[in-house]
């Protein structure tokens, strides 16, 4: 009898992942993580190409804003 049971568990559990995945709505629509530089605010900045600041030239820190923004990369 448990046996069974686990069994079915195991089964429904599979399925519910793979549920899941497939009804993402959002998959016109991706995130990328931006940065605002924290001397002269400017941004949003790539935060994987971007590694100083094009304005004033002032290195990505801690005080930096870190953020990650939606956007679709359709229109
Ligand atoms: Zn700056
Ligand atoms: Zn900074």
């Amino acid at each position: 009898m448990p046996g069974k049971h686990s069994s079915s568990s195991s089964s429904k559990t599979s399925s519910s992942f793979g549920g899941k995945h497939t009804s993402s709505s959002g998959s016109g629509s991706k995130t990328k993580t931006v940065w605002y530089c924290s001397n002269c605010r400017i941004g949003p900045l790539n935060y994987h190409i971007d590694e100083y600041c094009p304005d004033c030239q002032h290195r990505r820190c801690g005080a930096c804003t870190v953020t990650t923004i939606e956007y679709d990369p359709r229109r």
